[in-house]
């Protein structure tokens, strides 16, 4: 029996398979207090995150015992990975676990926001009937562009096939792909740019991929697209966003995730209720069903791990 420290929520019954193994210190509200996490990890030999917890080289060196870092998820900025390698500890995401929610979420975002739904509910909460206002377009047959295609990218490329539409990916660490099954062409990036009706990110974030759509970016958009982000708020330089958006380059944006988060208010009153967007809190990837597949593939790897 080993001693897992949990830092954040998961699915109850993965919890309770988890507590029948091994001795498990569960406190989602932990990934808060970071202070004492670096106290209570020395005894510790495995620890369970979600992209809250800021697993660093200062809580590192205090974990000792430490084996195994779960990841609630798949983005790893949240890890130092590179120190938990120098220090022999396997870190190990749930890829793939949440991609379907994550797809869904892209395809129904760029839905809604095609059709202006966010305006003329607006208009229609103040009392409005403006039925000629807005324009309202059909997916079928636009272009959507995805930036990174890897576990993520290539679901919503499947789904957006399903309905009807035009894909185009730019991975410049994927070759060959594209004689690909999913009749998805691989692109040159300002290719991307210049045909995209909807751009949906998936890239990790990294130092390459920081403030990877900025203003240069939004200045070679043709198509007014609609911009979609699931994967890191900092990857998309937020003012230049809003700046795009206010100039007529874009004609809207989902965000799912936030160069701050919670939400830096500075940046959210500068959004206002006639932009055509969605705001969602992190959501994209924590679906019951998710929450669920994540839960028991982190547990069922650790128990694996550990035999
Ligand atoms: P993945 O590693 O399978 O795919 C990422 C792809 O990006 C890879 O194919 C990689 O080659 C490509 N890439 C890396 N650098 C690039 C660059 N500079 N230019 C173009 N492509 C580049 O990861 P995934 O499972 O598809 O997840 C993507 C990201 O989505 C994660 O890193 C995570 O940050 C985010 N995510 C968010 C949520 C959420 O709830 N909002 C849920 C899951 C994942």
């Amino acid at each position: 029996m080993i001693k897992v420290l949990i830092t954040e929520f998961m699915d109850e019954s993965s919890l309770i398979k988890l507590k029948s193994q091994h001795s498990v210190h569960y406190d989602k509200d932990l990934f808060n207090n970071p202070e004492n996490l670096k106290k209570i990890i020395e005894d510790f030999e495995a620890i369970i995150v979600r992209n809250k917890t800021i697993v660093n080289k200062d809580i590192i060196e205090n974990a000792n015992k430490l084996k195994f870092v779960g990841r609630l998820g798949v983005g790893l900025d949240n890890i130092d990975t590179d120190y938990c390698k120098q220090k022999k500890i396997h870190v190990q995401p749930a890829t793939g676990m949440n991609a379907d929610s994550v797809a869904e979420y892209v395809i129904t975002a760029g839905m809604y926001l095609i059709k202006n739904m966010s305006l003329f509910t607006n208009e229609i909460k103040k009392g409005n009937w403006p039925r000629t206002k807005y324009d309202s377009k059909e997916i079928s047959k636009k272009n959507l562009g995805v930036i990174g295609f890897g576990t993520i990218g290539r679901k919503v490329s499947i789904l957006a096939k399903k309905v009807g539409m035009n894909v185009f990916a730019y991975d410049p660490y994927i070759q060959n792909e594209n004689q690909n099954d999913l009749d998805i062409k691989l692109v040159e990036l300002h290719d991307l740019f210049k045909q995209s009706d909807i751009i949906s990110i998936h890239l990790p974030l990294t130092k390459e991929t920081k403030n990877f759509i900025n203003k240069d970016v939004f200045k070679m958009l043709k198509r007014k697209p609609i911009i979609i982000n699931t994967s890191r708020g900092s990857v998309i330089n937020e003012s230049d966003l809003i700046q795009a958006y206010q100039n007529k380059l874009i004609s809207g944006f989902a965000l799912d995730v936030f160069a701050e988060e919670p939400i830096n208010k500075d940046f959210s009153n500068q959004i206002t209720e006639e932009m055509n967007c969605i705001l969602t809190p992190h959501i994209s990837g924590v679906t019951l069903e998710s929450n669920i597949r994540v839960s028991e593939f982190i547990v069922n790897e650790l128990i694996d791990f550990f035999n």
